[in-house]
């Protein structure tokens, strides 16, 4: 049995006080208790303070990127998981469509950055998704699949017994369509019988979220397909009732 996953990308948002605000919404939320797993990630700036702010909640935090190197070391500007681990992330996002297409990251510059989330003891997020022209050519699985299969075979299927895959359609990332229920549906479950290919086990207890525009009227249909685990949520998760019923929607 799959417990749901909740995240939150807060993206290039917040600032300190906009960032103590939302906390204290997040911080007064009735979540259900024990049953949906919840995570945060805000900018690498606000790390810390969201680690400090959410002491004692059962909420965790993440990264949305880091270094393609773990440890320490002269990378001018980056941050590496060992540092995000210091300072009490749990996941790092590696993948993000906006980082794949905005910043160029290839997939074997994420194979790198997936293998330095996991050396330092954290959990990976792989973000995969296809664009609208993708999906239109009818690749999307082929593309999706591509993405899935350069970890598979750069890292092994064993890479997978702690990881999370995001099924992110790139054309329903803050554009507010949203893929319908079955669309998603279809690609979560080529995603798993693609990694039940390698190994039942580990296709099995592989959380696969659903992201792109989510919100609280579309998260019930979406997480009541068997192959969504839960979902990563951009926009909705800014603010706190919205993200709060979301979290809901996935623990029913
Ligand atoms: C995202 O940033 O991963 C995302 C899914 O954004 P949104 O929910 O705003 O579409």
């Amino acid at each position: 049995m799959r417990r749901p996953m909740v995240a939150g990308n807060w993206k290039m948002h917040g600032t300190r006080a906009s960032v103590a605000e939302l906390i204290e919404g997040l911080a007064n939320l009735a979540l259900p208790g024990g049953v949906v797993d919840v995570a945060v990630f805000p900018p690498s700036l606000h790390v810390s303070l969201v680690v400090d702010c959410l002491e004692g909640q059962s909420i965790s935090v993440g990264a949305q990127n880091c270094a393609h190197q773990a440890g320490q070391g002269a990378l001018t500007g980056e941050v590496s998981s060992t540092q995000l681990a210091d300072a009490g992330c749990k996941f790092v996002l590696v993948g993000h469509s906006e980082r794949r297409q905005i910043m160029g990251e290839s997939n074997e510059v994420l194979n790198r950055k997936f293998e330095a989330v996991q050396a330092a003891g954290l959990t990976p997020i792989l973000c995969i998704g296809e664009t609208l022209e993708e999906r239109k050519a009818g690749k999307t699985l082929e593309v999706v699949g591509q993405q899935l299969d350069s970890i598979i075979e750069e890292l092994g299927i064993g890479a997978f017994v702690n990881a999370v895959v995001a099924y992110e359609p790139v054309w329903a990332i803050g554009t507010g369509l949203t893929a319908s229920p079955e669309q998603a549906q279809e690609v979560h479950a080529a995603i798993r019988a693609q990694l039940m290919k390698e190994n039942s086990e580990v296709a099995q207890g592989v959380r696969l979220l659903y992201g792109g525009s989510v919100k609280a009227a579309n998260a019930v249909e979406l997480f009541g397909m068997p192959d969504i685990d839960g979902g990563l949520i951009g926009g909705a998760s800014l603010n706190a009732d919205e993200f709060g019923a979301i979290i809901r929607a996935a623990g029913n």
